[in-house]
Formats: structure tokens, C-alpha cells, sequence
């Protein structure tokens, strides 16, 4: 008698548009958002509870022009993370090699610095063969270079590259669908449709009940839990942009970092990387700042911390600097601030018996899909029991 088979994964449903009927099937976990946390849980998941029945429910599109995964710089470094982190960082490295496949780049990671000190080269000597880089920087005002590694990706693309392979596996994807969880493992779907004139309308409502429900739904995730749930956290969020350097850069360009700002090489010039440094207050909406009077499209902090650089990074005081004349001008999204914390790697949270957090921010860079990995570690344990 022949041996049996072991047979692929059906793959998942995808409901994309409106016009393709929707009926909740039976679904064990329902991950909402499907940004980068969402979607490398998805993946997870097949690894450590495969038969589990998941659904991955997204409000836009995949990825959403919104959320801070299409935004988020894409830069894996160890640079700044504490040795406690490195494990987790390793272990996300491999795993953007085993997802990202082409579309990682690796390139050196240079911190400045204004003095010397252990494991620093002379600026000059750290940028050897790298004159296009040379040129952003005074070397008399960050004389002293620390060397990394670096590998760069697009984060959105990696988020479909991690929903596709969810899919091929049998998460299914339902699009265009705003969740409302309720305590308890219930939830409200409702499909959205946009008409003509622009207006978000529901087409429409369906109740769902899942027995594991994750809100991966970046920065607005801290309020859905306080508002629907009825649960308060502590964690913040933060407006961030990202302005355009219209300086040049080659595919192995090093990514600078000088006094709090990242200069990451992209599309053939750089995409400016912000310090992030506090959490935006309640309620607080983005506003443009002014320069000499000027209005521009960035905010008034990453201003100030801009003309601050200027000294150590003279190409910011040259029009390569895309500011803006309004705030739509310059790209920025709500970045998540784990226990408002600029530095707390990303992680995830129990809200209730049936409901988690899943927390993405500013390191998930380096550590997302290590923190999605043990949350679904979490939930096979759980389902077992
Ligand atoms: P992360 O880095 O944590 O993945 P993102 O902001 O990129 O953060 O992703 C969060 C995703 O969650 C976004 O794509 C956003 O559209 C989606 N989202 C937010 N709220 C809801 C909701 N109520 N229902 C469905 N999707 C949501």
C-alpha cells in the first residue's frame, strides 16, 4: 500500500470587494489589522497552532495607506537596542532572510558621534568608499563613527509577503471590514464601502465570535481597548513623518545616524527618520511648524531637532530638504508607543479572557515578527490547555 501523502494546506478564502459575499465561517482566533503585526501573527500562527482557523480582518487595504506599516523606516539594526534584545533581534534577522527574500538589502549602519570612544573609527575612515555620504556630514562636528550591520526592506511588501504565505496556508483575509470588538470574544464586522463623493459608508454588519481575538491594530489599538473594551493601558502613540532628502544614494549607501536622526538611503536618495520624543497628548492633531516665518508641512519638534542637525548634517540646511508647505505634504502616520515608551520593544498584552493586544512601535523594525512569534507560541499554549 502506497504511503500516505501528507496534504498542502488548503489555502484561505480573501473577500476583497464588497460584492463578494461574505459569511463568517467558524474561525478559532480573528487578528485585527493587517499591518505588520497582524499579518507576521497570521503567519505564526500556521507554525505553532496550525489547525487553528484564523481570520485576518483589515479595515483597508493590504497594505493600508493609513497604518504606520507602509511608513515605518524598515531598517533592522542592533544599534541602540540593549544587549538583553539582541537574541530577539537575531532571531528577526533570520526570519526577514527566510520572508524578504530579495527585497532585503544589507548595508553598514553608522552611529556619529561628537567624541571618541571604544569601537569608533575616524568619520572619514568608516565612510571610505562611501564619498556620496562623506558629502551629507561635517566630519568636524561628528568626527567619530561606531560601524554596525544593517539590512533594509520594505515593510509593507514584507507584510504581504506575510499575508500571501498566511493565506497560501489557510488564513483567510476579509478587506474593507472595520472590527469593533466587545468583551467576551465577540465582535462587530462591518464592511465599508466608499462612494462616490468619498464618504466611508457601511454595506454591511455581521456579529462574529472568535475564541482568541488580537487587536494588531497599530496605534489606535490602545483606544479600541479602552473604549470597547472597557480596559486601560499604558500605552502612548506618536505622530511620526518621514521627509524627503533629495540627496543622492546608492543601493549599499550606509544609513546614518547623527544625534537622533536616521538618513535611511531609498529609491536612489533618503527618507529622514526622525527621533520620536514623547507620546502625543490626548487628543493632540498634527499641525505644520513655521521657519523664519514660513509655514511648512513638518511638525514643529522635528523642526527644532532639524535645524538643530544642521551643524552635522549641513545638507539639511539646503533645499534637498523636503519640508512641505502643509502637513499633507510631508508623509507621517500614528506610530504605536508600547507602555508610551520610546524605547519598549514591541509585545503583547492580555485584555480579557479572550482578547490580546499585539503591539508593533518604534523597534519593531528589529523585533516585530520575533514579538509576533511568541504571542502565537501564547496562544497554541493556550488552546492546548
Ligand atoms: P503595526 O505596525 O502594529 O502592524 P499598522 O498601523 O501598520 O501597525 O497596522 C495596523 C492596521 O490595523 C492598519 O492597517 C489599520 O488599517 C488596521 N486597523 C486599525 N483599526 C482597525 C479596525 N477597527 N478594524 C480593522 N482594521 C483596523
Amino acid at each position: 500500500m502506497p504511503a500516505l501523502q501528507p496534504q498542502p494546506p488548503a489555502p484561505g478564502r480573501v473577500w476583497a470587494h464588497v460584492g463578494q459575499p461574505f459569511t463568517p465561517g467558524p474561525h478559532d482566533v480573528l487578528i485585527v489589522g493587517a499591518g505588520r503585526m497582524g499579518t507576521a501573527l497570521a503567519l505564526a500562527l500556521h507554525v505553532h497552532a496550525p489547525h487553528r482557523r484564523t481570520l485576518l480582518v483589515e479595515e483597508g487595504g493590504l497594505p493600508n495607506e493609513d497604518g504606520a506599516t507602509l511608513l515605518a523606516p524598515g531598517v533592522w539594526t542592533l544599534a541602540g537596542l540593549p544587549d538583553a534584545l539582541h537574541g530577539a533581534a537575531h532571531w528577526t534577522r533570520a526570519q526577514l532572510l527566510t520572508l524578504g527574500g530579495d527585497q532585503l538589502q544589507s548595508r553598514p549602519y553608522l552611529t556619529l558621534h561628537a567624541g571618541a570612544g571604544p569601537g569608533r573609527l575616524p568619520t572619514p575612515d568608516a565612510l571610505a568608499g562611501h564619498p556620496e555620504s562623506l558629502t551629507l556630514l561635517n566630519p568636524a562636528s561628528v568626527p567619530w563613527a561606531t560601524p554596525q550591520d544593517a539590512l533594509t526592506y520594505r515593510p509593507g511588501l514584507l507584510a504581504q509577503q506575510a499575508a500571501q504565505q498566511a493565506i497560501g496556508q489557510g488564513t483567510d483575509l476579509l478587506l474593507n471590514t472595520r472590527v469593533t470588538p466587545h468583551p467576551g470574544g465577540q465582535v462587530t464586522l462591518e464592511r465599508l464601502t466608499v462612494t462616490n463623493t468619498h464618504q466611508i459608508v457601511t454595506h454591511e454588519t455581521f456579529t462574529v465570535q472568535a475564541r482568541t481575538v488580537i487587536l494588531a491594530t497599530g496605534a489606535q489599538a490602545p483606544a479600541q481597548a479602552e473604549h470597547h473594551l472597557g480596559v486601560h493601558t499604558r500605552h502612548g502613540r506618536a505622530y511620526r513623518q518621514t521627509p524627503h532628502l533629495n540627496a543622492p544614494s546608492r543601493p549599499g549607501s550606509p544609513v546614518l545616524h547623527v544625534q537622533g536622526l536616521t538618513l535611511r538611503p531609498q529609491h536612489d536618495a533618503y527618507t529622514l527618520i526622525p527621533a520620536v520624543h514623547h507620546r502625543d497628548p490626548h487628543g493632540y492633531e498634527p499641525v505644520g511648524g513655521h521657519l523664519t516665518g514660513v509655514p511648512t508641512g513638518l511638525r514643529r519638534e522635528t523642526l527644532e531637532d532639524l535645524v538643530g542637525l544642521m551643524d552635522a548634517a549641513p545638507v539639511l540646511a539646503t533645499d534637498a530638504l523636503h519640508l512641505g508647505r502643509s502637513l499633507s505634504d510631508v508623509p507621517g502616520a500614528w506610530l504605536a508607543l508600547p507602555h508610551g515608551d520610546l524605547h519598549a520593544p514591541p509585545g503583547h498584552e492580555r485584555l480579557d479572557e479572550h482578547t490580546f493586544l499585539l503591539l508593533g512601535g518604534p523597534l519593531a523594525d528589529s523585533l516585530g515578527l520575533y514579538a509576533a512569534d511568541q504571542l502565537a507560541r501564547q496562544i497554541a499554549a493556550g488552546s492546548e490547555a
